[in-house]
């Protein structure tokens, strides 16, 4: 079965959930390193050997949302929060400059007053005239208006990530308060798509009650929307949150599980998709110090590095246990290209290194 689905991926023939689902369940350490070796190659086919950087910036933890695994919920009342200004996330973009990352992401908690809208519209425009344009900035914002992401586009932004978290409605029911609406999220996936980003999703992988089919579905999902990329990781537990609180604390074992489980959605992702970027996420390196460069051995194609000053990350914490280790600095740099180089991909400096899906998608003749 698995040797039938993987050349039927490698064919780029139409398959169905069960036969993806056959793939997330494989338990074979042979099996896997088949699967892997396989989307692997498929990475290096369509998107070649380089791995992009894309510096994130965690400007503010404030959040009018309240998602039942999300450690900065509004209700948790044990957060400190910060909210950057603009000259401290200016210099940060600055810095990720500097240090040649090509690209910026931009994230915080969600916020759709005006001042906020305008906060992000000034600082946009200062780092694109300051880079003259050079620096690609993505963000990582939330559910906005139409216009208020139209009015980041114009400022200088230009690709944007938003998870649809889960795509089946009843597990997103459970994940969420009930005035969080799957719909309205999917609307905010179309509204970025009109407004000419380069557009990724993608989902929590292994939360309580989710099965490898609603995974396989996800992943049928992004290919159906025509997703430029994918950020997608594994739960992990955050105490001071409802799901938190049901869910065991992991140990070494579950670890291990969970970091394969995201793995493998890795290379499905990409054996399914191919011309996207997807992320190798902090998620996987939560659970082994080398998950982000395994991810890159399954399929990935990004980076993300914490450029985020360190005073501020231990309340940025979306799950416990995040890394804190300062990526902020020279040295570690460094050693994150070798260790990127160390598996025989190169680093993109200086590069944008958008997703070769959007251009390839708007190449299509209008159907
Ligand atoms: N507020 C923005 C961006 C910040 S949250 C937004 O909603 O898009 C970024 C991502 O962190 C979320 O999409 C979610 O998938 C992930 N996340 C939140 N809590 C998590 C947890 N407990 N474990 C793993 N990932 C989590």
């Amino acid at each position: 079965m698995i040797n039938e689905v993987l050349e039927k991926l490698l064919a780029d023939e139409a398959v169905s959930a069960a036969e993806l689902k056959s793939l997330l369940d494989i338990v074979d350490p042979i099996e896997e390193k088949v699967l892997f070796d396989a989307a692997y190659a498929t990475k290096r086919k369509f998107v070649g050997n380089k791995t992009f950087f894309r510096g994130i910036i965690e400007c503010s933890n404030i959040c009018v949302k309240d998602c039942f695994y999300c450690g900065i919920r509004k209700s948790n009342k044990n957060s400190a929060r910060f909210q950057m200004d603009e000259d401290e996330i200016f210099r940060e973009a600055m810095w990720a400059f500097d240090a040649k990352y090509g690209s910026i992401a931009i994230q915080s908690g969600e916020r759709q007053d005006a001042a906020y809208i305008d906060l992000i519209e000034r600082v946009l425009k200062r780092i694109k005239s300051a880079t003259d344009g050079k620096l690609g900035v993505t963000l990582s914002l939330g559910e906005q208006t139409k216009e208020t992401y139209q009015c980041w586009r114009d400022a200088g932004a230009h690709r944007y990530l938003l998870r649809i978290e889960t795509t089946n409605p009843e597990l997103y029911r459970q994940l969420h308060p009930a005035d969080h609406s799957l719909e309205e999220r999917m609307q905010c996936l179309t509204f970025l798509k009109e407004t000419g980003y380069q557009v990724g999703t993608g989902v929590l992988i292994g939360f309580p009650n989710q099965t490898t089919l609603d995974l396989a579905n996800d992943l049928l999902f992004l290919k159906a929307i025509d997703v430029d990329m994918i950020g997608m990781g594994p739960y992990i537990l955050h105490k001071e949150t409802p799901l938190g609180q049901t869910v065991a604390p992991y140990d070494d074992a579950k670890n291990e599980e969970m970091l394969h489980l995201g793995l493998r959605m890795i290379a499905v992702a990409r054996l399914l998709l191919k011309d996207v970027n997807i992320a190798a996420t902090t998620a996987l390196q939560t659970l082994s110090n080398t998950g982000r460069e395994q991810g890159l051995l399954a399929g990935a194609n990004i980076i993300m590095p914490n450029v985020t000053e360190t005073k501020y990350r231990p309340s940025y914490q979306l799950y416990e246990n995040k890394p804190a280790i300062d990526e902020n600095s020279e040295t570690s740099r460094q050693s994150l290209q070798q260790r990127v180089e160390s598996i025989g991909e190169i680093v993109g400096f200086n590069e944008w290194g958008d997703s070769r899906h959007f251009f390839n998608r708007n190449l299509k003749p209008a159907s």
